[in-house]
């Protein structure tokens, strides 16, 4: 995975420069290593900070990645996820009849629902049995 990781300078717990972080305190924080195209240092554990001269070779050292080319997860936010569905409800409601069914329709070509065009009763089971009443009439 490192490019050179013999080259890579080496920091024990606490010396670590700031700004350098392992993969999973990126982690931690809601980051991913973005531009990160690999480690730019190395964490040596605990047990090789206490013998200066022995030289880390086992699983436990940490690749250190530069938290300024991290970039924020990508989680789709509340929003996102509503466009998203207002895009797909704007693809599956025929704008003449107004049902909204579970498969996008030929909006683009034939403007509106197969029924609509055709003239025939939709099969229930294809569309949204109404979800939203027309209720504020009752408050006139
Ligand atoms: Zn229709």
């Amino acid at each position: 995975m490192p490019r050179s990781a013999a080259l890579l300078p080496e920091y024990d717990r606490g010396t670590v420069p700031e700004g350098l972080v392992t993969r999973r305190v990126l982690r931690d924080m809601g980051l991913s290593p973005g531009d990160n195209d690999g480690p730019v240092a190395i964490l040596r554990c605990r047990r090789c900070a206490t013998r200066p001269n022995w030289s880390c070779r086992h699983p436990t050292r940490g690749f250190l990645l530069r938290v300024d080319l991290a970039r924020p997860k990508r989680v789709p936010t509340l929003a996102q996820e509503l466009a998203l569905d207002r895009a797909m409800a704007a693809r599956s409601t025929c704008p003449t009849c107004s049902r909204r069914y579970y498969f996008c329709l030929p909006l683009r070509k034939v403007g509106c629902c197969d029924p609509c065009a055709q003239g025939y009763e939709p099969t229930p089971g294809t569309y949204v049995p109404i979800t939203t009443p027309v209720c504020h009439r009752l408050a006139a």
